[in-house]
């Protein structure tokens, strides 16, 4: 069975940056493969497109720039936020504002985001709202462990169920 929409698939795979020798980000050696369902959005494109018409056993190694990826590094999405903000009962909590840290954060909707603190001046924190990946060219290497058809209660909850997926 070669893989195609609404097929589940499982594979495993290692991610590096930009190529095959870069900086490891993840991989699922040691662990259970990933499994998805083919073709409803819920792998990167290029992912998908790169994996079509594999079967069981295939090995797969291949790049998708940044742009294809998680986007280019936004400059302009790196903001001043004043400190006060981040206050709870006057005092910023002990530990918060340090480099490298994710903020929990509300915009007036009430959506929930991330944003990483850059740098930290007296008054105000700088605060890099780009995807930890943006900017990154990845690079998988893995293999093709599984292709089966997609049961119809996995096409309609819209993920797979089982090993490697949803236990419910
Ligand atoms: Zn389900």
């Amino acid at each position: 069975m070669v893989i195609a929409p609404n097929k589940v698939v499982s594979v495993h795979y290692t991610l590096t940056e930009g190529t095959a020798e870069g900086q490891l980000v993840e991989t699922t050696e040691g662990r259970e493969p990933l499994s998805f369902i083919y073709g409803i959005g819920a792998m990167i494109p290029d992912f998908e497109t790169q994996l079509t018409g594999m079967k069981a056993g295939d090995k797969f190694a291949f790049g998708i720039p940044a742009e294809q990826a998680y986007g280019l590094y936004d400059e302009t999405a790196v903001v001043d936020v004043p400190k006060n903000i981040f206050e709870v009962e006057g005092k910023i909590p002990d530990g918060l504002l340090e480099i490298g840290n994710l903020l929990p954060l509300t915009d007036q909707d009430g959506n929930h985001f991330q944003g990483m603190v850059a740098s930290v001046d007296a008054e105000s924190v700088k605060v890099d709202f780009n995807h930890p990946m943006a900017g990154v060219d990845l690079f998988f290497t893995g293999n093709v462990e599984e292709v089966r058809d997609a049961e119809s209660e996995e096409l309609a909850h819209g993920h797979v169920h089982g090993p490697g997926g949803h236990h419910h």
